[in-house]
């Protein structure tokens, strides 16, 4: 099956979202080398303040590559804020903001939260609120003045969704170019550039086994925070939400400092949001 891309009608302002993984990289570097048009206006990063370190380096070294400026944008600490329990009248208690996280309930029941809010609160909101300031988008307009290219690749077109504002319209330059990830990092490789890191959460459930891995290994401290999180979600969010079920970062329901990521590697699943795999269809993270 092909993604449908629809007809792009040109915009007074052409905006880029960031993740400052690959592939919004890579498309962020074509639109500065004139490969994909209309050069950008500016691009916007949403930092969820719990990314891994490489991310930010490589944010700053992209920063200075691109002609156009690249804007941070937060709305806090998503961890913090999924940490912060509220509690109803009549004593029940929830949290605003919600982490996809995998679920095992008292009788070992196997689930996971669909209900999630995290890409919603901490990426598109703060991203949109910013456009539409920097945009000068009116209250209430509905003519599409704002064109916003998202990076999503030929690959994980799955994830190409419809702007949720009906004054945005979004476009995907690397479906429209046919270009998977892998070709995004040879078009780096080809251009002398280096192949930036993959961007997320260092605590995603949406990881697979090979990117916890490469956490595990490369990026130790990026996955002990993943490992403290996790720890401070089950004591915090205990008999929460009216649930008897413990919260896991990992699809196993297994504490993610005890297991074996190498076990799934010949499975082929090396791609944290790719087809056929729990994925973030906002296509806002991992890009
Ligand atoms: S990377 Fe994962 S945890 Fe972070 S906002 Fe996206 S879906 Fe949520």
């Amino acid at each position: 099956m092909n993604p449908i891309v629809p007809p792009v009608v040109l915009t007074k302002h052409n905006i880029i979202s960031l993740g400052a993984g690959v592939q919004s990289s890579c498309m962020a570097l074509m639109c500065a080398k004139g490969e994909i048009t209309p050069m950008p206006d500016f691009a916007i990063f949403a930092d969820t303040q719990d990314e891994p370190q490489s991310v930010y380096d490589w944010l700053q070294t992209l920063k200075g590559l691109l002609p156009f400026p690249v804007h941070i944008v937060t709305n806090g600490s998503l961890s913090k804020e999924a940490l912060n329990m509220r509690v109803t009248k009549d004593g029940r208690k929830f949290s605003r903001t919600n982490i996809p996280f995998f679920t095992r309930s008292a009788s070992g029941k196997l689930g996971k939260i669909v209900f999630r809010s995290c890409t919603s609160n901490f990426k598109i909101k703060p991203i949109m609120r910013e456009v539409r300031s920097r945009c000068g988008v009116r209250r209430g307009q509905k003519e599409i003045t704002v064109t916003q290219y998202i990076g999503i690749s030929w690959d994980e077109w799955h994830r190409c969704k419809p702007s949720r504002d009906v004054w945005a319209q979004s476009r995907w330059p690397l479906i429209e170019l046919r270009m998977t990830r892998q070709q995004c990092l040879n078009w780096m490789r080809a251009n002398k550039y280096p192949a930036p890191p993959r961007s997320s959460c260092v605590y995603c459930p949406f990881h697979s086994d090979a990117e916890w891995q490469r956490l595990k290994t490369q990026e130790p401290d990026a996955f002990q925070a993943a490992v403290e999180f996790e720890k401070k979600v089950q004591a915090t969010k205990k008999n929460a939400e009216n649930s008897d079920s413990t919260l896991f970062l990992h699809r196993s329901c297994v504490a993610l400092e005890k297991v074996d990521f190498r076990s799934d590697f010949d499975k082929g699943q090396m791609d944290i949001f790719g087809q056929g795999h729990p994925y973030c269809e906002e296509g806002m993270c991992g890009v």
